[in-house]
């Protein structure tokens, strides 16, 4: 061998010796990092479980013992189906049990004093309680409109703005990635009053709109504001997890139309119901004949059943947000949400092929916690060269909803954080065993 070869085998020794070292590092480091987010996992189940008043009988069976080997099947986390909050609600047993006997709820009418005359007193006298308790929103001044979820509150919504001859059907745009719905929903029935039109940030016309702003976002869970930002403009603020389990309260929203829904609020998705607060009168008139027209009302059981089931959660929290009561509504959600993203951060660092959107930290009005946002999904990155993460998650039997829903790439997907426990425990399981 030459000088020169002996030369070269050392520098390539060396070389390999410095990216070894690198990858060691990095590894390293890695490790770490996953063992920090392990730790926090388990700080975060202490903490929930060593409060004055404990709220370990409301922590996850998977808290006390070994989570249940997985056993392949699929795992769906398309749907936003809060099933998370069934336990609390068991927990509670009898307390929002409702009877209504044959004889009640009859009519088609509950207050033809009110505006929205199907509006009953008790859901209604729950909604504003409630939204003075949490500080999430103004009620004073605003006409309450009841919907069959906040989704046919959107048609009613949409219906109220768009006047009846215009020449050209209105535009309905909102930032990307927005709610998966809003398209389909806008578009379903061929409207010649209104029609989609896509990704607010590329929306250039000169003409009238209405803009959506979801805040906190589904599905990426940011704090939103109107982008769009011209005269000719009408704002829908859809408010569905401005709720202290999600997100810090920083302030009562007070926007002229505000929706905001049971399904996310308490998790009672099947009760089908939604509320708007209205400013404007008219709007408020216009959104009720919408749903005259639609449905001749909203399901006066639902309403008593919600009025019972808000009460109850205004009741959990009436000694103010320290409240000890064990059974403190908020306290439940914030204390599972925190549990799961934490769980989920420590099964993507753990995989190296996901991230995850970073949020900045903030004080709860409402509870004074100081804490990211802990969103109701999550948004989820494929990372190196997958290019369909729906797909590629697919193959591991776990079902989520792609980017091109949301009006983005199919590299990113939104994941539910709302299943029942086995299920979340699952999917982390199974999420963190995955790698490249
Ligand atoms: N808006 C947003 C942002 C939502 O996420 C949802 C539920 N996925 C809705 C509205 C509709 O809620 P509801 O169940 O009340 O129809």
């Amino acid at each position: 061998m030459t000088g020169q070869q002996n030369m070269l085998k050392m520098m390539s020794l060396k070389h390999l010796l410095v990216i070894s070292l690198a990858l060691n590092v990095g590894l390293i480091s890695r490790v770490m990092e996953v063992s920090r987010e392990e730790k926090h996992v388990k700080k975060v189940k202490d903490a929930a479980g060593s409060k004055t008043v404990s709220y370990s009988s409301f922590l996850p069976t998977s808290t006390a013992a070994p989570a249940a080997q997985d056993d392949g099947s699929i795992i769906n986390l398309d749907h936003g189906d809060p099933t998370m909050y069934e336990r609390y609600w068991q927990q509670m047993g009898d307390r929002t049990t409702v009877v209504i006997s044959g004889w009640q709820l009859i009519s088609y009418f509950s207050d033809v004093r009110n505006i929205c005359w199907f509006l009953e007193s008790a859901f209604a006298n729950a909604i504003v309680r409630l939204h003075k308790q949490v500080g999430n929103a103004v009620t004073e001044g605003r006409h309450i409109v009841v919907g069959t979820g906040s989704t046919q509150l959107y048609q009613a919504v949409l219906y109220a703005l768009c006047p009846e001859n215009a020449s050209e059907p209105m535009s309905v745009v909102s930032a990307a990635p927005f709610y998966s719905s809003y398209p389909l929903m806008t578009d379903f029935l061929k409207s010649g009053l209104y029609k989609w039109a896509g990704d607010a940030y590329k929306f250039s016309k000169d003409e009238p709109y209405i803009e959506l702003v979801t805040s906190p976002n589904n599905p990426d869970g940011a704090s939103r504001v109107a982008v769009v930002n011209r005269k000719q403009g009408i704002l829908v603020h859809d408010l569905a997890y401005y709720w202290p389990q999600y997100t810090p309260i920083s302030f009562p929203a007070d926007h002229d139309i505000m929706l905001f829904t049971f399904s996310k609020s308490t998790g009672h998705a099947g009760t089908r119901l939604g509320w708007a607060l209205v400013k404007d009168e008219e709007v408020a008139k216009r959104m009720t004949k919408y749903i005259e027209l639609n449905t001749i009302g909203v399901s006066k059981d639902s309403q008593i059943r919600a009025a019972k089931i808000l009460n109850h959660v205004a009741d959990s929290i009436e000694h103010g947000p320290e409240s000890k009561r064990s059974n403190n509504f908020f306290e439940f959600g914030y204390n599972l949400m925190a549990l799961r993203w934490a769980q989920l951060r420590a099964a993507v660092h753990r995989s190296d092929l996901f991230s995850l959107p970073s949020f900045p930290s903030g004080t709860c009005r409402f509870s004074g916690h100081h804490f990211k946002p802990q969103p109701a999904f999550a948004w989820l990155k494929c990372e190196r060269d997958i290019e369909d993460c729906e797909s590629f998650l697919r193959c591991h039997k776990i079902l989520t909803r792609g980017g091109k829903h949301f009006g983005v790439g199919p590299e990113y997907v939104r994941i539910s954080m709302m299943a029942r426990d086995e299920i979340f425990d699952r999917f982390t399981d199974r999420l963190s065993m995955i790698n490249s």
